[in-house]
């Protein structure tokens, strides 16, 4: 991971990325483009379970209302998805709407363990709530997604403050933890993004930290 004379190209297998953020403050956007930009497989669990529900798998029957109830699928389940979708992958991995909670990060760290691997970055994209309800209006408009109604929406968020932001501090006693505005342009924020990768993977020694 250290050593400021490689390329991204070199490194990409050694990158690993946590994607963070409250529901709407454009996770799965920004993980997409920078798992492109570094040559990373970009792995969502909101994208894994609601593939599930879609297929009418066993396991998609039984989260189903849970998700569109906008609460969040048990530990176990999503650990289970995330490991299988990992076994084979020899890419760097950026990890979208994963680790949502406190015993995530901790699974997390030991599939990391297991496979050789470290995580490089925790970016957390922030966006004030005005924000992040103006834009769940705006998709609930478009109405693309059946948990995208503003009451779920609002229990996404609730989940969220009580479940997923005490992950932050999880990962700060690491020194892995960065935080980016999300506010503006898309690729403004991608910029803001690309830099701090770029800080934390190719130009940190440990003295940095
Ligand atoms: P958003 O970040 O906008 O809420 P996601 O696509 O990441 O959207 O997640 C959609 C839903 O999928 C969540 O509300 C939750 O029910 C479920 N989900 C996704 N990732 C996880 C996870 N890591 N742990 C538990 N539930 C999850």
């Amino acid at each position: 991971m250290k050593g400021d004379t490689m390329t991204p190209s070199e490194t990409a297998q050694q990158i690993n990325i946590v994607m963070f953020g409250a529901p709407g403050a454009g996770k799965g956007t920004h993980a997409e483009l920078l798992a492109k930009r570094f040559g990373l497989f970009h792995l969502s669990t909101g994208d894994l379970l609601r593939a599930e529900v879609k297929a009418g798998t066993d396991l998609g029957k039984r989260i189903q209302d849970t998700i569109i109830r906008g609460e969040l699928v048990d530990d176990d389940t999503v650990v289970e998805l995330v490991n299988q979708k990992l076994a084979n992958e020899k890419r760097g991995i950026i990890f979208d709407g994963f680790p949502r909670t406190v015993q995530q990060a901790s699974l997390l760290d030991t599939i990391l363990q297991w496979t050789g691997g470290e995580l490089s970055c925790v970016l957390s994209i922030d966006v004030p709530e005005e924000e992040l309800i103006r834009r769940m209006n705006e998709r609930a408009r478009l109405l693309h997604r059946s948990d995208d109604t503003i009451e779920t929406f609002c229990h996404r968020l609730e989940e969220y403050h009580a479940k997923t932001e005490p992950v932050v501090e999880y990962y700060r006693q690491y020194g892995l933890f960065v935080s980016v505005s999300g506010m503006g342009a898309i690729s403004e924020t991608n910029e803001r993004l690309i830099e701090s990768v770029e800080k934390m993977v190719f130009f940190s020694s440990p003295d940095d930290q």
